[in-house]
């Protein structure tokens, strides 16, 4: 049974950059590669960021009942994950990483109820202005966007009861080697590992 790992923040608070290392530095996991409506930005590939599609194909999904969780985002544009994503995990002995929004976090927790089925971790910045210097430093906003961010950022963070884990992104090494303790720490829950401790104990058999 795949572990889906949900992990969601207001943009800025250091997400790319911490799933990044996640991925790079624990083994069996597989980033959740959602489907969209919204236009690609910058230097999104299609395929590696979202699937980009149009919305008549997206509806299409949804009524086929494809997706394990779907959402509205910002009223605007949908975004969902694929039932497909799990499947291919679990034949692969990997956990998932999903970068989702709260919506998508309370779905999938209701979806798969047992504890530790569905581990959400919300990233916080140390501050509004610290935010808004990792914004800057970034380079990639005007400071319209950046604004209508901060703003954002401000409703997104309310949501944080709803999750398991809040990592506070301060110190970039310190939080990468924390979300990696929190994946660590997660695999070896015991009703996670029953299969693995019977053969263990079959061994103790006289
Ligand atoms: P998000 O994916 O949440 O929008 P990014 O990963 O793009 O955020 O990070 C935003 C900016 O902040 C990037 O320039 C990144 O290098 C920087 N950053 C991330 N974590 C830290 C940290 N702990 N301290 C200082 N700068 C950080
Ligand atoms: P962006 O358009 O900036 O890439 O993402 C906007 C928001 O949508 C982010 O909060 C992101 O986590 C969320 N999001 C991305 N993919 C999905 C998805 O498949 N489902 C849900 N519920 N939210 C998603």
């Amino acid at each position: 049974m795949s572990t889906i790992f949900i992990i969601s923040a207001p943009s800025g608070s250091g997400k790319s950059t911490l799933v990044k290392h996640l991925l790079a530095n624990v083994p069996r996991l597989r980033f959740s590669v959602s489907y969209t409506t919204r236009e690609p930005r910058g230097a999104e590939k299609d395929g590696e960021n979202y699937h980009f599609v149009t919305r008549e194909a997206f509806e299409t999904m949804l009524a086929g009942n494809e997706f394990l969780e779907w959402a509205k985002v910002f009223d605007r544009d949908y975004y969902g994950t694929h039932q497909g994503i799990l499947e291919d995990a679990r034949e692969h002995g990997q956990d998932l990483v999903l970068d989702i929004d709260v919506q998508g976090a309370r779905q999938l927790k209701e979806k798969f109820p047992d504890a530790g089925a569905v581990v959400t971790i919300f990233i916080l910045p140390p501050s509004k202005q610290e935010l808004e210097q990792r914004l800057r430093s970034r380079g990639e906003d005007s400071d319209e966007v950046i604004a209508r961010r901060l703003g954002k950022a401000a409703d997104e963070i309310r949501n944080y009861e709803a999750y398991d884990y809040v990592l506070i992104n301060r110190d970039l090494r310190e939080a990468e080697a924390t979300l990696s303790a929190i994946v660590r720490a997660e695999r070896v829950r015991r009703a996670r590992i029953e299969d693995q401790i019977r053969p263990i104990l079959d061994t103790f058999k006289s």
